[in-house]
């Protein structure tokens, strides 16, 4: 098989193809890994998608059903030997003791590891520029932003780098650059995936997600990682196996359409691309409504609050003793944390610190997190009964396309605005998918599709029969 041949497979193909003969999962690992080599070795003038990159492929024959194709993971999964970062300056040059679950699990289900993606830093971001190991690229246009914070692990999926990644959601960081990048992402439901051994930010929220070409390697990719694990206690048992999704028409299907993440803010470009899915989604058969999510406008304001909390009790642990790198030219202990964290965190990292100790300080606590945890109650009750009406809540992923390199760094509030539409579904621990649903500006967007705790199955089958009629060929120049 000609590299083209084997770079324009799925990931789902590619173990075919393995399982058939016509291609050794040898020539698979090594034909990806040259690509992550040389733009790692690029360094500026590549995508900057990695962290690290395996130096060889594994010797051990594959038999098991992802038959050796090979994943990119997210820098904060602890992968043992392997520099585990989180895109962090305190972390540089970590080797965790042990490997996280989410992990180990697609490495026993035949998936080895192929390289570690940049992010942002501790996953706190929506366009990879807070990564102490320089911004990402975007593959469809190298002066724009790749999403955040899995812009590495997206990045790479879109130019070819990797056939699939993993990365992880908080409030929108598999979604969102899945979006901007014109790949799959999907956020399982709180609890689906363990996240032992996953780099905390806010653990009530974070889960890990595949970040694919197309649906069916989605669905592959979360059936080898699902279920319970002992090592995480917020692990759950998935109901049944996660199916590869065969849908091809939504006849029955009810969806609904929130106006609240539907309107105001977000681009016409996205706005024209979302209709257009809508319409297509009517032709295959699905009865589309309105919905409301009465208390959805306030979800951005409730997480702003709720994940700088968990943020700063999870990051009490960098103090220079345990772990990474510590300051050496403290004068006494108290020196010594000062500058190892004055040092080894940036900017945005300390801007969440601030907040959520702020947050959580007695005085403020009830006004400001116990506010917050109320109104998450608020949305996750708005959800349960939009889905007694309804199967799934479709929105635009992103309220726009890719914005340009540095466009709101200087804004947090404007780039805080960028998980509008998939914040909610993270306060309510629900299943939510981005697919490819067209261009605006020659820019990919992507259609949010969301539904009921563990409708994994049925969420996959509606994002494949959609994804399926919905014209969305043009791919960015592999680079
Ligand atoms: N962009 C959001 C944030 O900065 C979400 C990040 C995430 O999902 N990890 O917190």
């Amino acid at each position: 098989m000609s590299t083209t041949d084997i770079l324009d497979l799925s990931a789902a193909a590619a173990a075919a193809a393995i399982g058939g003969g016509s291609l050794s999962a040898t020539e698979l690992f090594e034909a990806y890994r040259d690509r992550a080599a040389s733009d790692r070795a690029a360094g500026d003038a590549g995508l900057n998608c990695f962290t690290w990159v395996a130096a060889d492929a594994p010797s051990e024959p594959v038999d098991a059903p992802l038959a050796g194709v090979p994943v990119a993971v997210k820098d904060l999964f602890c992968t043992e030997g392997v520099p585990s970062q989180a895109g962090s300056r305190i972390l540089e040059g970590y080797l965790p003791p042990y490997t996280a679950t989410a992990v180990s699990r697609l490495r026993a289900g035949g998936a080895p590891l192929l390289a570690k993606t940049n992010q942002d830093e501790f996953a706190m971001g929506s366009s990879n520029e807070n990564s102490a190991f320089g911004p990402v690229r975007n593959p469809w246009d190298r002066e724009r932003v790749p999403g955040g914070s899995s812009g590495g692990s997206a990045a790479a999926v879109a130019a070819g780098l990797a056939p699939w990644a993993l990365g992880t959601d908080t409030g929108g960081s598999v979604r969102q650059p899945a979006a901007l990048c014109g790949i799959v992402g999907l956020k399982p439901t709180y609890g689906a995936v363990s996240r032992y051994g996953m780099i905390a930010f806010a653990s009530s929220l974070d889960q890990a997600g595949p970040l694919t070409r197309d649906v069916t390697d989605a669905a592959l990719m979360l059936r080898h990682m699902v279920g319970r694990d002992p090592c995480d206690a917020t692990s759950l048992a998935f109901p049944g196996e996660i199916e590869l999704p065969t849908a091809e028409r939504l006849d029955g299907i009810r969806l609904g359409v929130p106006q609240e993440l539907t309107g105001e803010g977000i681009e016409r470009g996205v706005l024209d691309a979302f209709a257009a899915a809508i319409e297509q989604a009517k032709e295959l058969g699905a009865e589309v409504s309105d919905v409301h999510l009465p208390h959805a406008p306030h979800a951005l304001s409730a997480y702003y609050v709720l994940a700088p909390a968990e943020c700063s009790s999870n990051l009490a642990r960098y103090d220079g003793v345990r772990y990474g790198m510590r300051a050496t030219d403290a004068h006494d202990l108290l020196d010594m944390y000062m500058r190892t964290r004055h040092d080894g965190f940036g900017a945005e990292v300390k801007r969440r610190i601030m907040l959520g100790t702020y947050a959580l300080s007695s005085g403020y606590y009830e006004a400001y997190y116990g506010r917050a945890q109320r109104v998450r109650t608020r949305i996750s009750e708005d959800f349960r009964t939009a889905f007694e009406q309804i199967d799934f809540v479709v929105t635009p992923t992103a309220p726009s396309v890719a914005f340009r390199l540095g466009e709101k760094t200087a804004d947090p509030l404007a780039m805080y605005l960028n998980d509008y539409c998939t914040v909610p579904m993270s306060l309510a621990g629900i299943p939510a998918i981005s697919i490819p649903c067209g261009h605006s500006e020659g820019l990919p967007v992507g259609l949010q599709i969301a539904g009921p705790a563990f409708s994994e199955n049925r969420l996959l089958d509606a994002a494949r029969a959609l994804e399926r009629s919905i014209a969305f060929d043009a791919r960015p120049a592999r680079v």
